[in-house]
């Protein structure tokens, strides 16, 4: 389970590699989308906010369906709104999006796994969540339960994750 500081990271080196593959250049369009594209599926995170069960955590808005609709609706939103906007800069927040599953898959273990917190990204067609028998990156996280907890795996997302997401951005900008 990655913080919002491992989400943000390996979203924008997923825009930085969509950006160098399509020939896109920088924009604050695209780093300020893909940062936020890299957080939707968390924001299920406010569910109890409006009295829904924190279970509600990493169910549909982990699911590819999801990702799908909310890829659908954007492009709508931005063939209404920005018909111009570069297909690069799209492409590299969908990019983003589709991080956001692939870094909980790989940074939820067999703890959390166990305690039913893998990713259903086949919802609702099957109840199957996936994680990993072995973290990328991190350890074998357990939930976490304060605002202390929170803070420490966000600290160990940026000396982990981040390091390795900078080190995919610097490569596909510099490398010619
Ligand atoms: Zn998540």
């Amino acid at each position: 389970m990655a913080s919002p500081v491992g989400h943000v990271a390996l979203g924008l080196a997923a825009a930085a590699v969509v950006a160098r593959a399509t020939g896109t250049p920088d924009s604050t369009a695209l780093w300020l989308g893909a940062a936020v594209a890299s957080g939707i599926p968390d924001l299920d995170v406010a569910f109890p906010l409006v009295g829904l069960s924190k279970r509600y955590h990493r169910n549909a808005t982990h699911s590819l369906l999801f990702a799908a609709a909310v890829i659908m609706a954007g492009l709508a939103v931005l063939r209404a709104l920005e018909p111009d906007l570069a297909r690069g800069v799209v492409l590299g927040w969908i990019a983003a999006l589709l991080s956001h599953l692939l870094l909980d898959v790989v940074t939820t273990g067999p703890t959390l796994g166990r305690l039913g917190w893998g990713i259903p990204l086949l919802w609702p067609v099957s109840r199957k969540r996936f994680y990993v028998s072995r973290p990328f990156l991190v350890g074998d996280r357990t939930e976490s339960h304060s605002l202390a907890d929170r803070l420490r795996e966000a600290r160990e997302d940026a000396v982990r994750i981040v390091p390795v997401a900078a080190l995919v951005v610097l490569v596909a900008k510099l490398v010619p």
